[in-house]
Order: C-alpha cells, then sequence, then structure tokens
C-alpha cells in the first residue's frame, strides 16, 4: 500500500469509538473524514457515534463508577499524576498530531500539551483534597456533618480550538472526583483526544471510567445522553449557542451544567502603560492559537496619547509573524480551523473597512489550499463594526482609542459576554480598581494570558456558568451532602 505523507503522524493513534476499555466501530459504521487545514486533504477518518453508541459508552461508564468512586483518593491522584508524566513523554509526538489536525502552531501546540498534562498533575493534586467540615448546629447542638461525594456520570463535549487541553480540564477534575466520564470530542479535532486513550490506559485509568466517542450527529449524542437518569453533569466547553441548547436540554432532568462559553474579551492599554509589555501581551492575548481562542482579545482600546506608538510597534510585530503550515519551523501562524472560520473572518473585516475603519496590515484570506488568513490590524474601527460584538476567532485587532476610565469602563462592558479582559498600566491601584468594575470572570492585569489550571477559569453573563481548573474545578463534579446527627 502507498505510504500516506500522514502515517509517522497518525502511528499508534485508533480512529474507533473508545467504550468500556474497548475500541469498536460505529453500531451503525459511520465515520466521518478528518481534514488538514494546511492543506485541505483528509488525514484519515474516525467512526462517528450514534446514539445508540453514546447509550453503551453511558452504560460502560455507569458500570465503572461504584469502583471507581470506591477508590482512595490517593489511588485515584496517583493514577492522574502517571497520567501527566506520560502525556509529557509522548509530548512532541500529541503536539505534531494537534497540530496537523487544528492547523495551530507547533510552538502553540506544545504549549497547550504542557498546559493540557497540568490539568491531570494539579487534578492528581486536588483528589486528595476533596475536605468536608463538622460544625455545632447552633440552636439544636446536633452536629452538622458536611462531606462531598461524587456526582456521577458526566458528559464531556468539548471543542476543536484546544483539543488537548479542553479534554484533560475536564477530565482530570472528573476522575479526581471520583466520576466516570463519556468525552464527545470536536468533529474537527477526535484526534487528540483519541490520543489520549492509551496515555488514560497506560497511567492505570481501568475500563469504562474513561469513554471517548467522536460523533458528527453531536446534537442528537449529547441530547441522548442528557435523556439518561444516571448522567448527572453535561460538563460543556463551546459557543454561546450550542452552550444554551444544552442548558435546556439539561434542564428536564435538572442535570447539573458545567458551561464554558463564548467571549468578547477587552484589551485597554491605559497612557501610563509600558507600552513593550503591552505589545507582548497584546501578541499573546491575540495571537494564540491565530485568535482561535475564547479568551482572545477581541477588541483593543488603546489610550489616545499612546495610541500611535503602540500601533506602530504592534503592527510591526504582526507583520513580522511568519504564515504557513503549523508544522513548520518558525511559523506563528498556521491555517485557520476550517473554511467557515476562515470566511467569517474575512466577513468581519470586509465589513469594518466598508464602515470606514483603516487596515495597517494584513486584511485579505491567502489565496490556494488551506485556509489561511494572515495577522490584522485596523485602526479607527467605527463601533458599529461587526467585529467589536462578534467573536472574530482569528489573526485580527480591531483597536480604538479611548479618553477616560469611566468610558472605557462602560465600553468594557457593553457586551453580553464576561469571560475575560485585559489591562495594562503602571498604576497598580488603578489596575486593581478597573478590574473589579469590569464584569468578567478573569482579568489579565499586566499580562496577555490568564489560562492556568491551578485558577477558577471561567465567565460570567452568557460566558458560562461554573469554574474549571483551582479547587472549583473539582467541586464541579462533586455533589454536597450533609447528615445532621446527634452525638
Ligand atoms: P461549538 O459550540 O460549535 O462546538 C463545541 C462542541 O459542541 C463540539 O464538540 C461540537 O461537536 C459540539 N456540538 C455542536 N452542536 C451541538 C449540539 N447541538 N449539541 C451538543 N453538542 C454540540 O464550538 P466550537 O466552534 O467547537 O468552538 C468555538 C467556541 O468555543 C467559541 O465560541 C469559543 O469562544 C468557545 N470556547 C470557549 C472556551 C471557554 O472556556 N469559555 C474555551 C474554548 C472555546
Amino acid at each position: 500500500m502507498p505510504q500516506s505523507p500522514y502515517d509517522n503522524l497518525l502511528a499508534g493513534v485508533r480512529t474507533e469509538l473508545y467504550i468500556g476499555g474497548a475500541w469498536r466501530p460505529a453500531a451503525d459504521g459511520a465515520r466521518l473524514d478528518v481534514t488538514d487545514p494546511a492543506t485541505e486533504a483528509t488525514i484519515t477518518s474516525v467512526a462517528s457515534a450514534c446514539v445508540e453508541d453514546a447509550m453503551a459508552a453511558v452504560d460502560a461508564a455507569a458500570a465503572a463508577g461504584p469502583a471507581w468512586a470506591a477508590k482512595k483518593p490517593r489511588e485515584r491522584g496517583e493514577i492522574l499524576r502517571k497520567a501527566h508524566e506520560i502525556m509529557l513523554r509522548e509530548g512532541e509526538r500529541l503536539a505534531r498530531l494537534m497540530t496537523l489536525e487544528n492547523g495551530k502552531s507547533l510552538s502553540d501546540s506544545r504549549a497547550e500539551v504542557a498546559y493540557a498534562a497540568e490539568f491531570f498533575r494539579w487534578n492528581a493534586e486536588e483528589a486528595v483534597r476533596n475536605i468536608g467540615q463538622v460544625s455545632v448546629a447552633p440552636s439544636s447542638g446536633a452536629r452538622i456533618v458536611v462531606q462531598h461525594k461524587p456526582s456521577g456520570v458526566a458528559v464531556l463535549v468539548t471543542p476543536w480550538n484546544f483539543p488537548a487541553a479542553m479534554a484533560t480540564r475536564k477530565i482530570g477534575p472528573a476522575l479526581a472526583a471520583g466520576c466516570t466520564v463519556v468525552l464527545k470530542p470536536a468533529s474537527e479535532t477526535p484526534l487528540t483526544a483519541l490520543a489520549l486513550v492509551p496515555i488514560l490506559e497506560e497511567a492505570g485509568v481501568p475500563a469504562g471510567v474513561v469513554n471517548v466517542i467522536p460523533s458528527r450527529r453531536s446534537g442528537a449524542v449529547v441530547g441522548g445522553m442528557l435523556k439518561d437518569l444516571r448522567v448527572r453533569v453535561i460538563s460543556f466547553t463551546g459557543s454561546t449557542e450550542v452552550g444554551q441548547k444544552l442548558i435546556h436540554a439539561a434542564a428536564e432532568n435538572v442535570v447539573k451544567p458545567v458551561m464554558e462559553l463564548g467571549g468578547n474579551a477587552p484589551f485597554i492599554v491605559f497612557d501610563d502603560a509600558d507600552l513593550d509589555a503591552a505589545v507582548e501581551g497584546a501578541l499573546i492575548a491575540k495571537m494564540r492559537n491565530m485568535g482561535e481562542a475564547c479568551t482572545s482579545a477581541n477588541r483593543f482600546y488603546v489610550h489616545e496619547a499612546v495610541h500611535d506608538a503602540f500601533v506602530e510597534k504592534f503592527a510591526a510585530r504582526m507583520k513580522g509573524l511568519k504564515l504557513g503550515n503549523g508544522l513548520e519551523d518558525g511559523v506563528a501562524v498556521g491555517p485557520l480551523v476550517n473554511a467557515e472560520t476562515r470566511d467569517k473572518v474575512a466577513e468581519l473585516v470586509d465589513d469594518a473597512v466598508a464602515k470606514g475603519a483603516k487596515l495597517v496590515t494584513g486584511g485579505k484570506a491567502v489565496a490556494g489550499a488551506g485556509y489561511f488568513f494572515p495577522a490584522t490590524v485596523l485602526t479607527g474601527v467605527p463601533d458599529d463594526a461587526r467585529l467589536l460584538r462578534e467573536e472574530i476567532f482569528g489573526p485580527v485587532a480591531p483597536i480604538q482609542t479611548f479618553r477616560d476610565e469611566d468610558e472605557i469602563v462602560a465600553k468594557a462592558n457593553a457586551t453580553e459576554y464576561g469571560l475575560v479582559a485585559y489591562l495594562f498600566t503602571r498604576d497598580l491601584s488603578r489596575g486593581l480598581r478597573v478590574s473589579e468594575r469590569l464584569e468578567f470572570g478573569m482579568v489579565g492585569l499586566n499580562r496577555g494570558l490568564v489560562s492556568d489550571p491551578a485558577a477558577p477559569f471561567g465567565g460570567v453573563k452568557q460566558s458560562g456558568l461554573g469554574r474549571e481548573g483551582g479547587h472549583e474545578g473539582l467541586m464541579d463534579f462533586l455533589e454536597t451532602q450533609y447528615v445532621s446527627v446527634t452525638w
């Protein structure tokens, strides 16, 4: 058989469904193609689960639940710690696989593998910190004994933009808490999720504790699982639109929704900011994953006194970023994940320019194979440009000016989203004062990156419900039980 150029990168990756510790095709034989966004070629295909498969996965997770929940926390923690080590050992292979199916640069993929693996280590440590409390009831004198028990079967649904980290950010705390899971990865990037399976197996995760079912029929498959009374948590990362549907579906059986949804992050540069630091922060906040991140800086507000200097430095750096196949050395801007994403980015830029924005660099999709869009900077963006209100999800930085603190706080908060905001100032009291006034779940103060497995990641308003990471991430997979007792 002729060798496919992808064979090396796919070595050892199984492409069936992983249910109850065994690999199997979809019950109806369906498969879905996985595309290389740098060439538009088909990499391979993977089994695409139907509702029957999803129910088999819930059966497997439910069957494995009691034994996993009964394991000593230290044993669960040790398995997660091993998963961290194995994932780092396999890091380069995973990073290449992720770049292949998602398009992000290899340096982004390597950083993601390290970040993703850290969710196993952090939660290995959290597994032994499921701490309850005992207190005396003030009126009766009875004892109030509080403990936290695993919620049960959790359905995990992840997006394509961080195929490894969004999976481990959910699997880590769920397993630490004693829950068993069914993971449905995004159809664009199922390979990374499937590649996590042997890592978890080698670490000692028993059959049925983690089940992985890629599917093109997401609505039916996830909807079907949410109808099963054994499913107690739906942890979803993705668009607000799909999150809203899942909250509705979860309402029927009162399943706990943990929702990490869309964002519209403001990036604010005050006149006293360290401009070089702000430019570095802007590059990270905008260009990590080519802007395909819920945390991506979506609108830049730069004080009018430093606007021109900031734009000059920032645009020069954006222009210098090498565009190309993410697997090539030195490439910083890989292809976007699919044609739809690239076309939406182009449409948003065209809309802004038609309304009067000035193109400083970039601006047009690259012709030919691959979903490439260059790093783009726009200034003088009018308030009615769509890209100030919608998630761009691409390497485009629209910049506006501002004059004072009240004005910028009002502008930053004028969105239905509330995931993350960034601000740069040398005045720490201003930084903290403005941070507090911002209606966002997270603030990067003089930093362009907030993601950290040890911190509670999540948004307010239509950006989500619940938190992932930190201690909060564990608590979302636990139910509190209180026993009233006289002793
Ligand atoms: P998406 O909502 O289209 O898909 C996310 C997941 O949901 C995928 O696995 C998809 O197959 C599945 N899905 C789609 N329709 C479904 C349905 N009807 N029922 C059940 N599942 C369904 O999002 P995406 O395009 O993969 O990812 C981009 C979005 O994710 C952006 O809006 C981004 O802001 C958001 N995101 C948020 C965070 C966060 O932590 N807040 C992190 C990463 C991405």
